[in-house]
């Protein structure tokens, strides 16, 4: 059978699970110890690093160094920490970790921002990793692996057993058969809502390729809107937070106060149940939000994705737009790499075509005469600037507008030296 990477498509599907008490306890317990895995690989390698910097042969440290080394091993580190080997415990779930720890290394890296991997704090939220296993002669489809579908309202999982679950996963199971399932994600949200992501890979497509259009279009991201298409359209910001912002200080404030009470009584807050209530109606809030962004991306991205073949955005490494503190706000609400990142995903599930451009300058030229503000002695646009007029060929411009098709016709040209 042909790995997941072997595979052409790629589809991520996630559906909602409802576990009982029991299998709650034990995702609880799971995802414990894959954080627990990770924080002791992080313990394990500043130490490590400490030792060597002695360099003396002592036999002590060369003792020391050598058992550490050996428990950066997911199976030897729970021989250690003996409890990693209860029996509810997934081995895949330490494994993943694991992994999921060297990843952050190669993605500290790769770009240095990222940082070196911190350690995970304990929060409300629960998540850990399994994966599909097929045997020999199983049959690669979403009934035959270890994580596998019982019919449409059921799967089963390793360690947890048979869940109900509820999604758009009918959509899929209904209309293709050849899938394998890899990296397995069971999550619970922190308004205690229990998911399982899957990544999914297949041979043939996951979904139709779309009707050739015959439409190209550049679109800016933009402050005033939250996109401006070279066609001419705007999509206004949602301003979901804003709305919200206010109830969810008053729900916060609450928050605190029962927080502080607690306190005071000396009472944990987990087992405070009015500290827990509160907190669920703060997390329900905020999940809320996210919701409501999420479902405005997926709509804006499918609209750009069903009527264009290609799509040409700016990257927003160039766009340099965070220094201000009001912008950096308006960026977060609206979520444009979450956009980006939507973008790129489904014009690859869908066969369109989307890139991104460099932004340099695509504001301040003229589309017309190719003029740029700033040069011989004109001032550059602002951002207040909505509309103005090229001092060289008095076309009268609307400032996203003129940068859309800016941004499509770099493209374009981009595309053509790619294929040249
Ligand atoms: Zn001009």
């Amino acid at each position: 059978m042909k790995t997941m990477a072997q595979l052409i498509y790629h589809y991520g599907l996630k559906v909602r699970i409802y576990p009982s008490s029991q299998q709650k306890a034990i995702i609880k317990r799971n995802s414990d110890v894959a954080r627990t895995v990770y924080n002791k690989l992080i313990a394990i390698d500043k130490e490590l690093y400490q030792l060597k910097k002695v360099k003396l042969p002592i036999d002590t440290v060369i003792d020391r160094i050598k058992e550490l080394e050996k428990r950066k091993n997911p199976k030897e580190l729970a021989n250690h920490y003996r409890y990693m080997l209860n029996k509810n415990i997934d081995s895949l779930a330490l494994a993943n970790a694991k992994q999921n720890y060297n990843k952050a290394w190669k993605m500290y890296k790769k770009v240095h921002s990222a940082g070196t991997p911190k350690f995970h704090k304990k929060g409300y939220a629960e998540k850990y990793q399994t994966n599909a296993q097929y045997g020999k002669e199983a049959i690669m489809d979403m009934y035959s692996a270890s994580v596998k579908f019982l019919d449409t309202k059921h799967i089963q999982i390793p360690k947890l057993g048979r869940l109900r679950i509820s999604g758009s996963h009918r959509r899929i199971l209904d209309n293709k058969s050849d899938i394998r399932i890899g990296t397995v994600t069971i999550s619970k949200s922190v308004d205690d809502k229990y998911f399982v992501s899957l990544q999914l890979a297949s041979d043939t497509p996951f979904v139709k390729a779309k009707v050739k259009t015959n439409s190209q279009v550049g679109v800016d991201l933009n402050t005033d809107n939250f996109l401006t298409a070279s066609s001419g359209y705007q999509i206004a910001n949602p301003r979901y937070y804003r709305t919200i912002k206010g109830k969810l200080a008053k729900e916060q404030r609450i928050l605190s106060r029962k927080q502080r009470r607690a306190k005071k009584e000396h009472r944990s807050l987990r087992t405070s149940k009015n500290y827990q209530k509160q907190r669920l109606v703060v997390a329900k809030l905020h999940a809320k939000v996210r919701r409501q962004r999420e479902n405005f991306l997926n709509r804006v991205s499918i609209t750009l994705i069903n009527n264009h073949d290609l799509v040409i955005a700016e990257n927003l490494r160039g766009k340099n737009m965070l220094k201000n503190h009001a912008l950096a706000m308006s960026i977060s609400d609206v979520g444009w790499r979450t956009f980006l990142n939507k973008m790129e995903y489904k014009s690859e599930l869908y066969g369109r075509v989307f890139m991104t451009v460099n932004p340099r300058n695509t504001t301040q030229t003229c589309h017309d005469c190719g003029f740029v503000m700033g040069k011989n002695g004109t001032n550059k646009l602002t951002l207040k600037d909505r509309e103005w007029d090229c001092p060289n060929c008095h076309t009268h411009h609307i400032r996203d507008w003129n940068a859309s098709k800016n941004i499509l016709a770099k493209g374009l040209e981009k595309l053509a030296k790619e294929k040249a």
